[in-house]
């Protein structure tokens, strides 16, 4: 049994090769045992939202099953690419792609427009101003990466409408007649209240995009005041995704265990909320 279906999962998210990077097994136990929203993170996803807002035009649609989900995120990222080139950003962009037959997803916090290259920016929130931690700045880095050559995938149409549609059996999903209602009630143009024909725009829209930048950001802020801590810049490199890939996919198709930190990185281990209780891997009293 591969470690998708141990997690009843169906994809695997951008932000969970990004977490391997930081800890496989807590990655891993974050499923198994429920995840842990702290106060930090939920004030992370309320900055997040008022960010969105502030670029894309808000779209109140309220799924009601998955194809309705679907739909939505496919109809928001569609609407906000297609205004990219004149608002010079979008923001929650939702990706897809596949890497060795595994469906992979993720949402993008912002592509940038300018001088006719398209630049793609992560935003990640911080309870203070202290500077990221190297470890800390490789996970966000996996993540970005990852996008890139999701977003590479979609440009140079290695990943198309059609495996989308295929893989996710788009023809056979159906929206709820209360989604449909939404959907009137905003005005969007019968034409386009398909997922069928949603998806096909979205691909459209997406491969047309400008030339895609080499140089991937991400910006530290401050939950609290919005500022700005640090811009975080660095190039982006096919074999150091195609690594990422690799050690990643290593675990998600069973060839090995989730991974606990190694001892130079038992410090991690003072920050995790499985430490001493479902991981006693580097738990001092393990033997107790
Ligand atoms: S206790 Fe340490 S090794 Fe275990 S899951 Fe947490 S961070 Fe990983």
């Amino acid at each position: 049994m591969n470690a998708l279906e141990r997690l009843h999962k169906t994809s695997i998210r951008a932000t969970d090769v990004a977490a391997q990077y930081w800890c496989e097994r807590q990655m891993e136990l974050n499923y198994t045992k429920g995840p842990k929203i702290t106060a930090e993170i939920r004030k992370g996803r309320m900055m997040h939202e008022a960010m969105e807002q502030e670029v894309n035009v808000p779209i109140l649609l309220q799924p009601k099953s998955y194809s309705d989900s679907v739909y939505k995120s496919l109809y928001t990222s569609y609407m906000a690419l297609k205004q990219l080139p004149s608002n010079g950003r979008a923001r929650e962009i939702q990706v897809y792609g596949s890497v060795n037959g595994y469906r992979i997803v993720g949402k993008i916090d912002e592509l940038s427009a300018k001088d006719g290259m398209v630049t793609i920016y992560e935003d990640k929130t911080k309870a203070n101003d202290n500077l990221p931690s190297e470890p800390q700045m490789l996970s966000h880095k996996v993540q970005v990466l990852l996008y890139r050559k999701l977003v590479g995938d979609i440009k140079d149409k290695l990943y198309t409408y059609q495996n989308f549609s295929r893989i996710y059996g788009i023809n056979r999903l159906a929206m709820t007649d209360e989604f449909k209602r939404q959907l009137d009630a905003l005005g969007i143009e019968p034409e386009l209240q398909s997922i069928d024909t949603v998806a096909k725009e979205f691909f459209n829209e997406f491969s047309g995009i400008k030339e895609l930048s080499n140089t991937l950001c991400i910006r530290y802020i401050n939950q609290f005041t919005g500022k700005e801590i640090k811009l975080y810049k660095f190039e982006y490199s096919q074999d150091e995704a195609d690594q990422i890939l690799t050690f990643s996919m290593k675990y998600w198709n069973g060839q090995r265990d989730a991974l606990p930190v190694p001892f130079e990185e038992k410090w991690k281990c003072n920050y995790c909320v499985f430490f001493g209780k479902e991981c006693k891997k580097w738990w001092p009293q393990k033997n107790l």
